[in-house]
């Protein structure tokens, strides 16, 4: 077992972490700029330290600083919780070459998974449904570009290998826009991410995101807890996620956890993990995986019970996998709202000193949030300020509680997309589940 872990994030994640270690009596280190020491997991935890200015290069980024705090408090590991620095392979090195464990895959998985041409490669390797493409990088050779693009038919998308946070990716609708696009692309890939490496798929015009929720031990253990739809996104970004995902083939779904399951063992994958696909038509396609735990892991939680948090900690600490597959039952329904610091309105961020907070409660309510009356949101960060997840026994009544949550709920003091919340979840289609990646942008667009 661990015995002290330092919390190398902050807001919710970290708050979230604590809970984890404090319940295995794991001793906890919070780790934070200047200007979160009044974070709440920084006044819980056993010890903290300011690891530097605000800015996230000189703190949250900053990996000497953060190896240094490990060393100084004889910490034994580090959880990088999600963003910053949890999918970044070269922090995952330092932090094992310095003799600690890194809460998380191996360095090499990470870096691979990172990859995404390289992800696919491995995907298909395993039987994991991809997205028809390139098979591999694009050549500078226009022809044969052409070729491919003919082979999957338009419309197409040109991304960078390196490509994240929804950056480095562009849609062609037609031959005459290829070559420009291809040149863009490459040149932003190279720009952005310090790698122009392409790669082409085929564009999937209307569909779900819908992603598999992965737990494996590293010692030849892997199972799936079920999947989470979380296409309702704003520029790309998750807004409300939920579980099971609704209305999936249930073949396709047998089908596809059993391909991720197969793809743990295979790629060697170790601790919490995501596989993320585009769902259309009752077809699974494989877009990447995220090797970290997510922001939506709670509504997995509230359908299975199972705590991923722990088993990340458990399974760092070289525990064999507790659960096997016919352990996870799903039970019900989940809904996780984001609630972010900003304006309803133009989505400007909102900083600024929350003057009242008043949580919602009651049965199935789960709110995992970093915020107290009087708690400043400083301009610095993500605009994440709480998640409020709802469970009940079904559909209608998770969306019921989430209902009666979120008119329970007060934040004053910053402006938050409490009302966006409120609008969506009282809509007919939502309500009957009508879903795909583009639901929240033509909603925007119609009002
Ligand atoms: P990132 O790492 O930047 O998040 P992803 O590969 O996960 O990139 O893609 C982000 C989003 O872009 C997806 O959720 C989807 O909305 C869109 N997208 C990516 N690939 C395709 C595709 N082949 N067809 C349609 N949309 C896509």
């Amino acid at each position: 077992m661990l015995e002290k872990v330092v919390i190398a994030n902050r807001g919710e994640i970290a708050l979230r972490i604590l809970r984890a270690c404090k319940e295995l009596d794991i001793r906890t280190v919070a780790i934070h700029s200047k200007v979160d020491q009044n974070l709440m997991h920084v006044r819980l935890a056993d010890e903290s330290v300011c690891i530097g200015p605000d800015n996230p290069v000189d703190s949250y980024l900053n990996v000497p600083a953060i190896i240094s705090a490990a060393e100084v408090t004889d910490a034994v590991a580090i959880h990088p919780g999600y963003g910053f620095l949890a999918e970044n392979a070269d922090f995952a090195e330092q932090v094992e070459q310095s003799g600690f464990t890194f809460i998380g895959p191996s360095a090499d998985v990470i870096r691979a998974m990172g990859d995404k041409v390289k992800a696919i490669q491995l995907m298909k390797a395993s039987g994991v449904p991809t997205v028809p493409g390139s098979d591999g990088p694009l050549t500078d050779d226009l022809a044969e570009a052409k070729k491919i693009a003919l082979r999957i038919g338009y419309p197409i998308i040109i991304k960078a290998a390196a490509g994240g946070g929804g950056r480095g990716m562009r849609v062609v609708q037609s031959e005459a826009a290829l070559p420009n696009s291809l040149y863009v692309t490459r040149s932003e890939a190279g720009a952005f991410f310090g790698d122009d490496t392409i790669y082409m798929e085929k564009f999937i015009e209307q569909p779900r995101h819908v992603e598999v929720q992965v737990l494996a031990d590293g010692q030849g253990h892997a199972i799936h807890l079920g999947d989470r739809d979380c296409s309702l996104q704003r520029r790309h970004q998750k807004v409300i996620e939920e579980a099971p995902a609704p209305n999936i083939d249930p073949e396709a779904r047998e089908r596809i956890a059993a391909a991720c399951v197969r793809a743990c063992i295979q790629i060697g994958y170790k601790g919490a993990g995501t596989f993320e696909f585009l769902y259309e038509k009752g077809e699974f396609y494989f877009i990447e995986m995220n090797t970290r735990i997510q922001v939506e892991h709670p509504v997995t939680e509230m359908v299975t019970g199972v705590d991923l948090v722990k088993e990340q900690l458990l399974i760092a600490g070289g525990m064999p996998l507790r659960y096997s597959q016919d352990d996870i039952k799903i039970n019900g329904h989940a809904f996780e709202c984001r609630i972010n610091a900003e304006d309803p309105d133009n989505f400007l961020p909102s900083p600024g000193d929350v003057s009242y907070f008043h949580a919602p409660g009651g049965n199935g309510v789960r709110v995992d949030s970093h915020l107290y009356s009087g708690y400043r949101v400083p301009p610095t960060y993500d605009s994440l300020i709480a998640k409020i997840i709802c469970h009940g026994e079904d559909r209608d009544s998770a969306l019921a509680r989430t209902r009666i949550a979120l008119d329970e709920l007060l934040i004053e003091g910053v402006k938050t997309n409490i009302p966006l919340h409120k609008e969506v979840i009282r809509r007919g289609d939502f309500k009957q589940a009508e879903l795909s990646i583009q639901y929240l942008e033509n909603m925007l667009e119609r009002r």
